[in-house]
């Protein structure tokens, strides 16, 4: 019989993605035959990103302050957008340090098989931030899967109309691939070569 405690940091591994009751096992017993120190700075670790990240209240970026680093630097131009799922999208397509505008990070997909509509992403703040904005081009930049390419259809119905161009990456990324996993050359070329929604 394990002890309560034990129990419960198994219980609590086992909800993290991709961590199965076995996994979830094996990460208990290393906490339990870990030094004190290290132990304490992985409690620590997930405390702080729970009490020092957010959302950047612009784009939906993860940032310690108000604004993200992207927002808040004068050099970006702020006519470009470019629409991502996840914060770690953003993160692959600064990698070749060629795309100079801004970003919306939607914070998922819409994925009706899930459940997920489009009321919870941050499609609203998206379109209300094109609307106050000065925006001439949105980059839809969502993955080339399905669900990726249903989402900036229904976003670029959203903004149809509006003074601005619409436009997607290039693909040379796979499809049904996903960008966090593409290099940096391919996304590169991507973005050059992003064409008419
Ligand atoms: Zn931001």
């Amino acid at each position: 019989m394990l002890s309560e405690s034990v129990t419960k940091l198994i219980d609590e591994f086992a909800k993290l993605p991709g961590i199965g009751k076995k996994s979830a096992e094996r990460l208990a017993y290393h906490v339990m035959r870990a030094h004190q120190t290290e132990a304490a700075a992985l409690a620590d670790a997930i405390r702080s990103v729970k009490e020092n990240v957010r959302y950047c209240r612009n784009c939906y970026n993860l940032t310690e302050q108000d604004e993200c680093e992207i927002c808040r630097d004068s050099k970006r131009d702020r006519g470009l957008l470019c629409v991502v799922e996840q914060p770690r999208d953003l993160i692959a397509l600064e990698q070749p340090g060629t795309y100079n505008g801004l970003y919306h990070v939607l914070l998922g997909r819409i994925a009706p098989l899930d459940g997920i509509g489009p009321e919870q992403l941050t499609i609203e703040a998206l379109v209300e931030r094109i609307r106050h904005g000065s925006f001439r081009e949105v980059i839809m930049a969502t993955n080339p899967t399905l669900e990726g390419d249903g989402t900036a259809l229904y976003i670029s119905s959203l903004l149809a109309g509006m003074p601005l161009s619409i436009t997607r990456l290039a693909r040379g990324i796979t499809s049904g691939s996903v960008l966090e996993f593409a290099n940096k050359e391919i996304l590169a070329d991507a973005l050059a070569g992003r064409q008419k929604f």
